[in-house]
């Protein structure tokens, strides 16, 4: 299709349409989400928000390929997403998600070898650049277990944007950081992403983390999971004004409302 010429919008990176996803154990069968629609743009950082519960990490790792959806679609560049793929990688909460007997330029390095997406002297310096984007160019021969907690987050964010992947995807990878580590993340993230406009789909639960770090704010209801309503959020200059302030309570009430 010939963008260009006709002015017709570009087909969305990733699209998911009407996903429902549903839990078989053996006395019970969980709705986790329902008829869950949304599209993911090119260098959106895209945030799915709800209550602990509402199935957003199920939404995200049936994105990531790692769980089959019961009813819907996912596509990414208009193909069904089948299986697990480098063109999305996923950044979890845990601070346990390295190799912890690899140092942190292997542990990067060896996701673009294992993977067969670059190797040699060309997965070594594509590591180190991505180490070094999220300063940690003095730790690069350091163990997991030498690193903080936000260290190690850093490490698991080099890892999954070394692999220049079609969408990054991370399931509260902040949450469970101090206050003021998590603010630091969240501006880094900003940063890294004025630098490379990587498209990002993140999950939270905090109302103000989601309007922090988001461009585009899909809100969801309590459990089983299903749309309440898609926002545009602020601009970055905008944050710690009045906006932010309106836009905060203007999700609460979404969020809150009896439906
Ligand atoms: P969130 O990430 O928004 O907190 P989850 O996607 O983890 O929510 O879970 C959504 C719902 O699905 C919850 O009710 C949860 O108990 C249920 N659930 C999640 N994983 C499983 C599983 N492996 N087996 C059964 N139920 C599950
Ligand atoms: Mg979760």
């Amino acid at each position: 299709m010939d963008t260009l010429s006709t002015g017709v919008t570009p087909a969305p990176l990733l699209r998911v349409e009407g996903v429902t996803i549903q839990y078989k154990t053996p006395d019970a069968l969980i709705t986790a989400t329902r008829r869950v629609s949304f599209d993911v743009h090119n260098s959106d950082r895209f945030i799915l928000l709800g209550p602990s519960g509402c199935g957003k990490s199920t939404l995200l790792k049936a994105i990531g390929g790692y769980l089959p959806v019961t009813e819907g679609e996912i596509t990414i560049k208009d193909r069904p997403v089948a299986e697990p793929g480098p063109d999305r990688m996923m950044v979890f909460q845990e601070f346990d998600q390295l190799l912890p007997w690899k140092t942190v330029l292997e542990n990067v390095r060896f996701a673009l070898t294992a993977s067969g997406r670059l190797s040699g002297a060309e997965a070594r310096d594509r590591a180190e650049s991505y180490i070094e984007k999220v300063g940690l160019a003095r730790f690069m021969n350091s163990y997991p277990h030498m690193l903080s907690g936000g260290m190690k987050q850093r490490v698991a964010i080099a890892r999954g944007m070394a692999m220049e992947p079609d969408v990054l995807l991370m399931d509260e990878p902040f949450a469970a950081l101090d206050a003021l580590t998590r603010r630091k993340m969240q501006d880094e993230l900003l940063r890294l992403w004025d630098d490379t406009k990587f498209t990002v789909l993140f999950v939270t639960h905090s109302i103000e983390e989601a309007i922090r770090v988001g461009t585009r704010i899909l809100l969801l209801s309590p459990h089983p999971g299903e749309v309440k309503a898609e926002l545009n959020s602020i601009a970055p200059d905008q944050l710690g004004t009045a906006r932010q302030a309106e836009l905060e309570s203007r999700i609460n009430d979404m969020l809150f409302a009896s439906h």
